[in-house]
């Protein structure tokens, strides 16, 4: 069956070299037995501001940007996504057959791994395939901004998952950029600390108890929000014996330049938790319809998609929190 939609739309491209452009990319085709979606609300992901990272996915051509989403459905081969709907689809999702499905382990799968939005979410249409309906989800009754919120709280669920974290632990959140914020709001009565007086204001002002670093405090379970060597000792300067560390980001590729006597000494539990799967969609969903979270909390500006390449610089710089792209 072919798109009643055809021609060209808009989408923001990360170009080798670091450049962000809006682009004319064709209307993707609905995938067979998937959906196709016209974007609402698309958050520009911390993640994607790691140069390194970004090199990487640009090495085979522009990439377009975005997996943050909320769309509306506007064209359908799955009567559980009817037109009219409106959705935060996973950019991946798994198969729930094989052996690391079975396990639990879902961003191991290798259908998850090779499952994306057509041709990304910060775009003005996106198609779902048919493996992605898998992971989606039906955000009608939340806000465009609030639902953009289901993969990057999924992400915050799985690392509270894999911590073994119970409310009333004495605990701390390294980096108050979105992800640090979304964890401190998690994790009430936790510290958070950070350098960046703008982040620590807006923070103060969501109830958060956050501060410059000091190691005057320990603490039994830490999240490191920034993939940085310098955040990571941090963290070890401020943990108690056999404390947890939840490491949310990756440190950059290549050899890490301190020992590991200490963590080994102190019996120091390392915990990494990359992305999130369906189990931990739902449980974000349910925070979200909850009202625990929303999108008011840590997005800092709604902007058009015109302006995402300077607000992508700002963001880099700290200079915003968060910008999320309203479309139409
Ligand atoms: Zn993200
Ligand atoms: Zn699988």
């Amino acid at each position: 069956m072919s798109s009643i939609r055809e021609g060209m739309m808009r989408a923001a491209r990360f170009h080798s070299g670091g450049e962000i452009r809006i682009d004319e990319v064709p209307i993707p085709q609905c995938p067979h037995g998937g959906i196709l979606v016209q974007s609402l609300a698309s958050g520009l992901c911390s993640g994607e501001l790691m140069g390194w990272y970004m090199e990487r996915k640009a090495a085979s051509g522009p990439h377009v940007l975005g997996h943050e989403v909320c769309g509306v459905v506007v064209e359908s081969q799955d009567d559980r996504f009817p037109v009219g709907i409106q959705v935060s689809p996973h950019h991946h999702a798994p198969c729930f057959e094989c052996e690391v499905c079975r396990k639990g382990q879902f961003v191991h799968c290798e259908t998850w791994r090779t499952t994306k939005l057509d041709p990304g979410g910060m775009s003005e249409y996106f198609g779902v395939s048919r493996e992605l309906l898998g992971d989606c989800r039906v955000t009608d009754g939340l806000d465009h901004v609030t639902a953009t919120l289901v993969e990057p709280l999924a992400c915050v669920a799985k690392q509270l998952r894999r911590l073994g974290y119970q409310e009333g632990e004495k605990s701390a959140v390294i980096g108050l950029g979105v992800m640090g914020l979304l964890h401190t709001l998690m994790m009430p009565g936790s510290v958070a600390f950070e350098r960046n007086q703008g982040r620590i204001d807006w923070s103060v002002n969501s109830g958060v108890n956050a501060r410059l670093p000091d190691t005057s405090e320990k603490f039994d379970v830490i999240v490191v929000c920034p993939g940085s060597e310098e955040a990571f000792e941090f963290a070890l300067s401020i943990a108690n014996p056999g404390a947890r560390i939840g490491l949310f980001a990756p440190l950059p590729p290549g050899k890490l330049g301190f020992d590991f006597e200490r963590a080994y000494m102190q019996d120091l539990i390392l915990v990494n938790s990359y992305s999130c799967g369906p189990n931990d969609t739902e449980v974000a969903l349910n925070w979200l319809k909850s009202g625990r979270i929303r999108g008011e909390h840590v997005v800092s500006h709604r902007i058009s998609l015109s302006n995402l390449p300077e607000a992508y610089e700002q963001m880099k710089r700290g200079d915003i929190l968060k910008p999320v792209v309203m479309f139409g």
